[in-house]
């Protein structure tokens, strides 16, 4: 961390996080996959027992983790792909971070002729949820580029994907603690 002005440059230098995709309930929306598998899965502690306005710590694997080793803290997996949410007209590239659950319903998806690669350059996805918390569902449905017109999207052009493709995140976005960061933190919460 950096204080004073300086270091708003920095911030600033380093890139935009990409903004997460939300899912809205019962209404859908148009995505396109930009990775054929995900380009980051870790475990996440959520931490509530702490003050700290901060409640998400990336898990140091079982054997190293403070937070499992000490409390027996639960963790739950994050897997991530990079998609362009179509949702606007101007299609910007986001971060889909979902649970095991939808991350076994992609690996099936991506396993079948006539959704496989799931960033295959005429597919598309429909998307949609319901219900709520860990009973939430999501809906996937392949859409092919000349059926976008029903959804009234214009498919992307090549360049248009290019740019996309180069705004992907890689696994730098995820946030690393130390061991003693978190010993520190364990200490807080005994
Ligand atoms: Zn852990």
């Amino acid at each position: 961390m950096e204080s004073g002005w300086g270091g708003v440059d920095k911030v600033k230098s380093q890139g935009g996080f990409a903004e997460n995709l939300k899912v809205p309930k019962d209404d859908e929306i148009i995505i396109k996959i930009l990775d054929d598998q995900p380009f980051a899965s870790y475990r996440e502690h959520w931490v509530q027992e702490t003050k700290a306005s901060r409640k998400t710590y990336t898990c140091l694997g079982a054997e190293e983790c403070p937070l499992c080793v000490t409390l027996g803290h639960q963790t739950s997996a994050k897997i991530m792909f990079n998609v362009a949410d179509m949702s606007s007209s101007d299609p910007t590239v986001k971060v889909w971070s979902m649970g095991t659950r939808l991350a076994e319903k992609l690996k099936t998806l991506a396993q079948k002729p006539r959704t496989k690669p799931l960033n295959r350059e005429d597919l598309y996805w429909a998307v949609s949820k319901s219900g709520k918390g860990t009973s939430t569902e999501y809906n996937l449905e392949p859409v092919k580029a000349d059926d976008l017109d029903d959804w009234g999207i214009e498919p992307l052009e090549d360049d248009e994907l290019d740019d996309l493709m180069e705004q992907r995140s890689d696994q730098s976005i995820i946030k690393w603690d130390s061991v003693e960061d978190l010993e520190e933190l364990v200490e807080e919460i005994l």
